[in-house]
């Protein structure tokens, strides 16, 4: 391996102990709720997860667990009750909701400014021009590894595979901001491996276990794996294929222990922002 290994556990642990720090100097404890609907046993383990985190931070945080059969009215109601609730600074609807509830209007029946996914339409095209807002989680802890790892964004040829609403499109806006030189690739890209590798800076969010070959990364790049895959042997691989993509990269971050620790981190953050922002 030639890649130097972006530490996302390290980078997280750092970003905690700073907002725990930031926190106990407010002066009033933030707010965190979290609704979850069903019983899916991996949103069960990350909602457990984020619980734990909030609190560490010292964030007063809520589980909200209601039944898989609830309706979308009720859930809405929930919604219209903690946007209403002046100790929760921060909402969050644990995605995948039960399939009589569109989550497209449960987001848009939230208040945007306890949105601490960024998945309203107010913060996504805020987002989009490139104003203030509270953007989704998982791009912006990249945006934290690439700029903890020191990798240059002015200028430089960064592609991002994989053009979801809550990874790849928000990427793209941040990596503009950042005045990188952006290209977005998909399942519809042909000659998808020659537009790998001239990328400086590639993401990888597509979901495919090991799809990033080794032949397919430009020397000396940052590669950053979003992606999270369990293979049927129980081994959790990412979407780039690690050894022989570390022989050629710069830098890269592991899975697990890259992109996921931070996505729990920029949620504490996104929740502290919200409630310094509610009350300035
Ligand atoms: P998604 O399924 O919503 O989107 C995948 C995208 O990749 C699509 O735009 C699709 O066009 C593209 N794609 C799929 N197969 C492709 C192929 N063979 N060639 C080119 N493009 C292809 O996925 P998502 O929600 O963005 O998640 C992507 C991955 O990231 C998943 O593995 C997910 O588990 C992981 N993830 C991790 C975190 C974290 O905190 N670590 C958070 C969110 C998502």
């Amino acid at each position: 391996m030639t890649a130097r290994l972006i530490d996302g556990k390290a980078i997280a642990d750092a970003m905690r102990a700073g907002l725990a720090a930031q926190v106990a100097a407010l002066g009033f404890q933030p707010g965190l709720a979290v609704l979850l609907v069903g019983d899916d046993p991996a949103s069960a383990v990350y909602v457990r997860a984020k619980d734990r985190a909030a609190t560490a931070a010292g964030i007063a945080a809520q589980t909200l667990r209601l039944p898989a059969a609830t309706s979308e009215a009720d859930v809405l109601a929930e919604i219209a009750r903690l946007n209403a609730d002046p100790a929760v600074d921060g909402i969050l609807v644990q995605l995948p909701l039960p399939q009589q509830i569109d989550p497209t209007v449960v987001q848009e029946a939230m208040d945007p400014a306890k949105d601490v996914d960024g998945f309203h339409p107010l913060n996504v095209g805020r987002l989009a021009a490139g104003r203030e807002c509270l953007a989704p989680c998982t791009p912006l802890g990249v945006m934290r590894l690439l700029r903890d790892s020191g990798t240059v964004l002015d200028g430089a040829r960064a592609l991002v595979l994989g053009r979801s609403v809550s990874v790849g499109r928000p990427l793209v806006a941040m990596l503009l901001a950042a005045n990188a030189t952006v290209t977005v690739a998909h399942s519809h890209t042909r000659e998808l491996p020659a537009e790998c590798r001239r990328a400086e800076v590639l993401i990888v969010a597509a979901g495919q276990p090991e799809l990033v070959r080794g032949d397919w990364v430009r020397p000396g790049a940052t590669v950053i794996d979003v992606g999270v895959n369990r293979l049927p042997s129980g081994v959790l691989v990412g979407d780039v294929a690690f050894d022989e993509c570390a022989a050629v990269a710069g830098a890269m971050t592991p899975v697990p222990g890259g992109v996921g620790p931070m996505t729990i981190a920029c949620l504490l953050s996104n929740t502290v922002s919200a409630a310094v922002m509610r009350r300035a």
